[in-house]
Parts: structure tokens; C-alpha cells; sequence
């Protein structure tokens, strides 16, 4: 049995803010909810050597619309685009 499920580092806080993004999205799992919010790492003291996705064990986060507390974090991706070739997302 495979004790690891991910055989390589995984990025932490500091990784994605040096890809110049200094926020996340909380975004609720549960499926009738799929609520978003964003949270500055700054906001939450995140230090730069947290891994990314472990930060919802090193703080709690609760949905404020259903109040659900499994939720995903993600980078906030939305100011990687403003900061890059400053086109607006087309799709
Ligand atoms: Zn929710």
C-alpha cells in the first residue's frame, strides 16, 4: 500500500506568491452550494513554507452562505490574468 499519495513537493503559499498571486478562493463542496469567496494570504497570516492545499487544515474555514465546512482552496487565478499579458479572459 502506497503511504503517499503524491510523490512529488507540492506548492506552497510562498510558490504561488511568486507567481505574483496574494490571494485564494474558498470555494464550499457542497454541491447545492458551490459558494466562493476570496481571503488575501496576507488576511489569513499564511506563512509562505504552508502547502497550498493543506492551508484548510491550518485554518478553518466555514461557508457563509450554507455554513459548510468542507471547502476547497484555490489560487486566486483572477489576478494572475490581470498581472500577465492583460488581456481579458475570452472564452
Ligand atoms: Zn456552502
Amino acid at each position: 500500500m502506497a503511504r503517499q499519495t503524491y510523490s512529488g513537493p507540492l506548492p506552497t503559499v510562498g510558490d504561488t506568491r511568486a507567481q505574483g498571486i496574494t490571494a485564494l478562493s474558498v470555494t464550499c463542496e457542497s454541491p447545492n452550494c458551490r459558494w466562493s469567496s476570496y481571503s488575501a494570504f496576507d488576511a489569513l497570516r499564511l506563512p509562505d513554507d504552508m502547502v497550498f492545499v493543506e492551508i484548510p487544515r491550518h485554518r478553518r474555514f466555514v461557508c457563509s452562505r450554507c455554513g459548510g465546512r468542507r471547502v476547497g482552496v484555490m489560487p486566486d487565478w483572477r489576478q494572475h490574468r490581470a498581472r500577465g499579458d492583460g488581456r481579458a479572459a475570452g472564452a
